[in-house]
């Protein structure tokens, strides 16, 4: 029965701890419920969340039961993209090869954890379906192109509007006194809900839901400095960025458009941080060259410190991992790096009340479609710098969160109604 500490925080708040004591931590968490905590008129539609759901293949498990998943670590199936024991490896390949077999006995403890908690993977299945709707997949037919129609020479026309006037306001953060509007422009400008109840919006026929205590700015890499705080004390806690790293799958399946590495040196990432300390979360592929790329120059540039390795397990809903774990260009995880900006270079346990992340840290959960990131504050919560509750930022984000402020060129996309449902 599903009544201690963790399956009721698991189910009020989507995030479950499998692990945690001085040498690890390990959680499961539900993006559903972590995201629908921003709101009380709605919640995120698990059925469109999950939309491309990782169900296991009919090989693979044991007709539906949750009970006896794979553990894909271990089969003899020929491997696709595993390196073949003919195959030599070049040197960048080595230095990845050897990355994943340090990290190997971590994810697969993780996996381990999360095979042995016989609730959580009875309940797996169910979480990614809505009780009382089928949603269709429309796939994306519907969205507006946030990425085009900010590229149009009309752009600056284009304006969101409250879709019930009178329900609630929202302002231009800009400027030092708000302006109550029914009309604003969207691109390359600061909005914010700063009602304590999400806000309905339209946007070319389409309602958008802005979360409580919310901000976005929409725009190209080129008008992110509009965001540098103008007092370096009002900077923020917490900088999670997800960059559209160039990567082959992306660009065949277009999911989004990418950028080469130059243009992530000139992220103001340094300029956004509280001068109290922040720490940055940066999501980073399984690519040699782009670790090599964050270690040497990137994260020097940014004058990020004190650098752990944390990472993203995923699995499928009967709890097997969603590609074998030596699939060399697949595998079933992700890497998040953290470090610190303004940190303290002495780390002193009995005087600080930061705890410090250590290498090895594993969130764990099942992926939405799209290719989305799982929200990771929870998580992180331990370890932000400064005042409570954080101040966070979301650097390419495609939603919005409560309490954050997100910047991308399709900040709004993940917020369309349509991904939502009433409570
Ligand atoms: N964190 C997001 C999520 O979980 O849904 C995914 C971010 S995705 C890796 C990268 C994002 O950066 C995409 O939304 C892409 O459109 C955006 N992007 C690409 N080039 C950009 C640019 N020049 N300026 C702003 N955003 C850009």
């Amino acid at each position: 029965a599903a009544t201690d500490v963790n399956t009721s925080s698991f189910i009020n708040e989507g995030i479950y701890n499998l692990i945690d004591n001085d040498d690890f931590k390990i959680v499961f968490v539900d993006p559903v419920r972590l995201l629908s905590s921003s709101y009380s008129r709605f919640r995120v539609s698990a059925s469109s969340y999950y939309s491309r759901p990782f169900h296991p293949s009919r090989k693979n498990s044991t007709a539906g039961s949750a009970k006896q998943p794979c553990v894909s670590s271990g089969s003899k199936k020929r491997k696709r993209n595993s390196i073949s024991k003919t195959h030599e490896l070049n040197e960048r390949e080595k230095a990845a090869e050897k990355r994943h077999q340090q990290a190997k006995p971590l994810l697969l403890k993780a996996h381990s954890a999360l095979l042995g908690a016989t609730w959580l993977l009875s309940s797996l299945d169910s979480m990614i379906k809505d009780e009382d709707v089928l949603e269709p997949d429309e796939g994306a037919a519907f969205e507006n192109d946030f990425i085009q129609l900010g590229n149009l020479w009309k752009a600056p026309l284009f304006e969101i509007s409250l879709s019930h006037e009178g329900q609630s306001w929202f302002q231009e953060s800009s400027g030092t006194c708000p302006v109550e509007r029914t009309s604003i422009q969207v691109f390359n400008n600061i909005i914010s809900n700063d009602l304590d109840n999400e806000m309905e919006v339209e946007f070319s026929s389409n309602q958008y839901i802005l979360p409580r205590k919310s901000c976005f700015f929409m725009s190209d890499l080129r008008w992110i400095n509009s965001l540098i705080p103008v007092h370096s004390d009002h900077g923020f806690n917490l900088i999670v960025i997800d960059p559209p790293w160039e990567n082959a799958s992306a660009s065949q399946k277009a999911i989004y458009s990418t950028l080469p590495n130059r243009y992530f040196l000139s992220l103001p990432v340094n300029q956004l941080a509280h001068t109290e300390g922040s720490l940055v979360a940066l999501w980073v592929t399984n690519r040699e060259k782009f670790r090599i790329f964050v270690e040497k120059e990137l994260f020097p540039a940014w004058g990020v410190t004190q650098i752990t390795s944390c990472y993203w397990l995923k699995v499928k809903t009967d709890g097997s991992l969603i590609s074998e774990m030596d699939l060399f260009h697949h595998r079933p995880y992700e890497c998040l790096l953290l470090g610190y900006i303004n940190g303290k270079d002495e780390y002193d346990a009995s005087t600080s009340p930061l705890r410090y992340p250590k290498n090895g840290e594993v969130i764990i959960s099942i992926p939405g479609a799209y290719s989305r990131k799982p929200p990771i504050l929870k998580f992180l919560s331990d370890y932000i710098p400064g005042k409570k509750p954080p101040n966070c930022i979301d650097l390419f984000a495609r939603e919005l969160q409560g309490g954050w402020t997100s910047w991308g060129n399709e900040p709004l996309r993940f917020q369309d109604s349509r991904y939502f449902i009433n409570r």
